[in-house]
């Protein structure tokens, strides 16, 4: 189970009985720090902005206080109105989030609806002509939709930004400083963000006003339940290590991150010719054929998925045993995220990172961050003892050649000189 908190109830909460009805169906007994802290608040309509991740219970903590008051306050919506806006970055997110609203709100009556880019737009039309209390959204095909008149917000009651973190990172600033233009002055504001660096500071006190803030694991902390180790390992020996890694049937549902698309069809293809199903999930692949492989993971059909980091935000998967980093981020707020895939909802969970050359400098700035070393596991075939020993470069070079070596250009000639001035020992 999810940490929950002993001796507190949903009921001290005073949600609406139908929502306490909803969650014992689900089989939430407790409510998890996050909640049990934002929901008093949000029931009385204060701005909350929250520092948490996904595997904290952050959904519910504003989808059940805000069923709770626009159900409290029904009024009929008008057409192509919505009452709240929830925006995500991502589509398997805005599903995540939207299904979190059925379940929890299947014993009031509250409309809902989700729209996403990747797939047409007429459904999403239909589902929002009517109004809707609850809107789920990607700023993109949200904008799209308000551009053509489909979708209005000036009677918006309550606004949610979800993982503001990474809406920056994907660079979906300028879509949301264009939406709140569209907001009205008087609402509620929700802001989540797994990080706080300035800028997103600074987003967050544009948005809120006189907020409530509630945090919850922070991202150093988290790392500390996953059994976490390391594997120094040639470049070029990554997937056959995978391969050996892999047949450990302990590893029963597990996810690699690569650092590239082309990298995760790559490492897909190589285990297939080897006899060890895997499906990738990633921006080139289309809606369908994520949501298939996800649900193929889900189901344990499929026991190897091939994600990047992008693709594989706020995937909700429960019982995932490994999470190999077949390449390390050079962003170590990443390393959290990924990790943070498996030990959820209080099971145990192991990471195993691969390091080349090259990455050590990223293992340093993780080691930093999560303020631990990770245990080096060295009896595997690949081992290398050469990259164990190899001068470890600063960040901006290790990354400088990296990218170099995935697209190679017409100076190319000059940075493999300098990779090779900076790396005597690595064979190309
Ligand atoms: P989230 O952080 O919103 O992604 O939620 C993480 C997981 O915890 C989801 O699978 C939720 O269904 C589950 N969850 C949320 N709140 C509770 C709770 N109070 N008790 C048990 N499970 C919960």
């Amino acid at each position: 189970m999810i940490t929950t908190i002993e001796n507190s109830s949903f009921k001290s909460l005073n949600l609406h009985p139908s929502i306490q009805k909803a969650l014992e169906e689900t089989g939430y007994n407790q409510p998890t720090p996050i909640q049990s802290e934002a929901i008093p608040s949000l029931l009385k309509g204060r701005d909350l902005l929250g520092c948490a991740q996904t595997g904290t219970g952050k959904t519910a903590a504003f989808a059940l206080p805000i069923l709770h008051n626009l159900y409290i306050n029904k009024i009929k919506i008008q057409p192509r109105h919505v009452r709240a806006l929830i925006l995500t970055p991502t589509r398997e997110l805005a599903i995540q989030v939207h299904e979190s609203f059925t379940q929890y709100g299947k014993h009031l009556r509250i409309k809902t609806a989700v729209v996403f880019g990747g797939v047409g737009q007429n459904p999403q039309i239909r589902a929002t002509a009517q109004g809707v209390d609850v809107l789920v959204a990607t700023p993109g095909r949200l904008l799209d939709l308000i551009g053509q008149g489909f979708i209005r917000l000036n009677q918006l009651e309550v606004f949610v930004l979800d993982e503001a973190d990474r809406m920056l990172d994907m660079g979906f600033v300028h879509d949301i400083k264009k939406i709140l233009k569209l907001l009205p002055a008087k609402r509620h504001n929700l802001f989540f963000s797994a990080t706080m660096p300035p800028e997103i500071e600074k987003l967050a006190s544009s948005i809120l006003s006189n907020p409530v803030k509630v945090e919850v694991t922070p991202v150093s902390s988290t790392a500390e339940l996953i059994e976490q180790s390391v594997m120094f390992v040639e470049k070029e020996n990554k997937r056959p290590l995978l391969k050996e890694v892999l047949l450990n049937k302990d590893l029963k549902k597990v996810i690699v991150f690569t650092r590239t698309k082309h990298g995760a069809n790559k490492v897909v293809e190589f285990l297939g010719k080897n006899n060890i199903t895997a499906e990738a999930i990633h921006g080139n692949k289309s809606q369908s054929a994520r949501q298939r492989a996800l649900e193929n993971f889900r189901n344990g059909l499929t026991r190897v998925l091939i994600a990047t980091d992008i693709a594989a935000r706020g995937i909700d998967v429960d019982e995932i045993s490994h999470v190999i980093n077949f390449d390390l981020p050079n962003v170590s707020e990443d390393y959290v995220h990924r990790i943070g895939r498996t030990a959820r909802a209080g099971r145990s969970g192991s990471a195993i990172s691969f390091c080349d050359a090259e990455e050590k400098a990223f293992l340093k700035d993780i080691e930093k961050l999560i303020g631990k070393s990770i245990t080096p596991i060295e009896n595997h075939s690949f081992h290398s003892k050469a990259v164990v020993d190899s001068r470890l470069l600063t960040k901006g070079k290790a990354k400088a050649i990296i990218e170099a070596r995935e697209k190679p250009t017409n100076n190319f000639r000059s940075r493999n000189f300098n990779k090779k001035k900076t790396q005597p020992k690595k064979a190309e």
